[in-house]
């Protein structure tokens, strides 16, 4: 939808949102093209004719929309008019997103900060059971820490640590051979089938079509608070730590390891 676009103007109506001053940014934006847009743990990374990219982080509620209509955006805060098509428009009522022009290697300093993307081959089972084996932090928050894996936010931990049957204040390190195989595979499982269902609309996410993601109705545990496991019924029970919410089945997944955990 964009490469091959070119950025005509920028207009930038929260300038909070913008990680370097709102002039700067404008000018090294101005008149290039997008080339290939990829995302890279919960950035989108956007390349720039004569080199460089966009880098937009959508913090807890951003989004990137092609604007066909201006019902579709409710906090716009920059907005690009391009070559062909409508304008594109980062809307994020919060604002805790971020957007960046940077040259290549400042980004490639940042990607190298970042974990492995769990849906490649580089994330593997094994090594994700020896990061595992060297930490304390309770395993909901070290799958939170994007320098351990990329692009895991807290919907998607819980919803993980719940197909494995791991509590989410269970000690990364706690974590059998075994469990780590299992987490392995849920969080592969959770993102798989988020992207199938195009991201989870819990308060405004949309794809940059603006058509809203369908998956919240499949997230088994997260804003479940109280209804039954879909697995043995127990009460789904939310708590917070770490200044997030945790949701899990008390029973599917015991604060102490499991005897069955081999
Ligand atoms: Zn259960």
């Amino acid at each position: 939808m964009l490469p091959g676009k070119t950025i005509e103007r920028i207009r930038v109506l929260h300038s909070d949102v913008l990680r370097q001053p709102s002039r700067d940014f404008s000018a090294r934006l101005k008149g290039r093209d997008f080339e290939a847009v990829h995302r890279r743990g919960k950035n989108i990374v956007a390349r720039l004719s004569g080199g460089g990219v966009l880098v937009v982080n959508l913090g807890m509620s951003g989004r990137l929309v092609l604007v066909r209509d201006e019902a579709q955006t409710t906090h716009p805060a920059v907005r690009f008019t391009l070559s062909a098509g409508p304008p594109l428009v980062y809307d994020d009522v919060r604002r805790f997103g971020a957007l960046e022009v940077m040259d290549e290697s400042e980004w490639a300093v940042r990607d190298h900060r970042l974990g492995p993307e769990p849906l490649s081959s580089s994330f593997t089972a094994r090594g994700l059971h020896a990061d595992l084996s060297r930490s304390v932090s309770p395993i909901r928050s070290w799958l939170l820490d994007q320098r351990r894996v990329a692009g895991i936010g807290n919907i998607y931990a819980n919803e993980a640590l719940h197909l494995a049957g791991i509590h989410p204040q269970r000690p990364a390190k706690s974590l059998s051979e075994h469990e780590a195989r299992r987490l392995h595979r849920a969080i592969r499982r959770t993102l798989s089938s988020a992207v199938d269902n195009r991201g989870t609309t819990l308060r405004d996410y949309r794809d940059s079509s603006g058509i809203p993601g369908n998956n919240a109705s499949k997230l088994l545990v997260y804003g479940r608070d109280q209804e039954p496991c879909s697995h043995c019924s127990t009460r789904i029970h939310r708590f917070v730590f770490g200044n997030r919410a945790a949701f899990c089945c008390p029973n599917c997944q015991p604060v102490g390891v499991s005897s069955s955990n081999g």
